[in-house]
């Protein structure tokens, strides 16, 4: 089974989940991306609990970020439009749904960075930067993860 936002493979849990008001199965990474998750898939039977989020990575630690560039937007969109693509065969090279690279292209959804990646390899540019942030030592970290546990939402059966 694959991410149907980032294009991945997904080697642990599968979720279903509302991104940008369309429903999708998201892979761990993903699900954080999520205005609403409906619980694992292929685990129904099991008792309702909260949807766990991927552990922080490790670089955090280190108070260093990836970020997908604000104007991600118009980079993809020039970018395709000059490689000669249209959005249905970049969705195909990336292994997504047609609407998630058009609502990308209309500055609805940040990819996520691993599907940020994979744009960057097929069009040649560059969307993802390393941000430091020099406020963020180890607890403060901990803390700024903790309070986005708050926000997941989840479906009760
Ligand atoms: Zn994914």
């Amino acid at each position: 089974m694959r991410c149907e936002l980032c294009g991945e493979e997904i080697r642990g849990r599968a979720y279903l989940g509302v991104v940008d008001r369309a429903e999708m199965i998201l892979c761990e990474k993903c699900v954080k991306r999520a205005s609403r998750v409906y619980g694992p898939l292929g685990q129904a039977a099991t008792p309702r609990r909260p949807v766990q989020r991927a552990r922080p990575p490790r670089r955090l630690e280190e108070a260093v970020s990836e970020e997908v560039v604000e104007d991600y937007a118009r980079v993809i969109r020039e970018a395709r439009e000059r490689a000669g693509l249209t959005r249905d065969a970049l969705a195909a090279m990336l292994g997504v749904k047609v609407s998630v690279i058009r609502r990308i292209e209309e500055g609805a959804l940040t990819p996520p960075i691993d599907l940020a990646r994979k744009i960057e390899r097929v069009l040649k540019v560059k969307l993802v930067e390393e941000v430091i942030d020099e406020r963020l030592g180890r607890r403060g970290e901990a803390e700024a993860w903790e309070e986005t546990l708050g926000d997941v939402a989840v479906f009760k059966e």
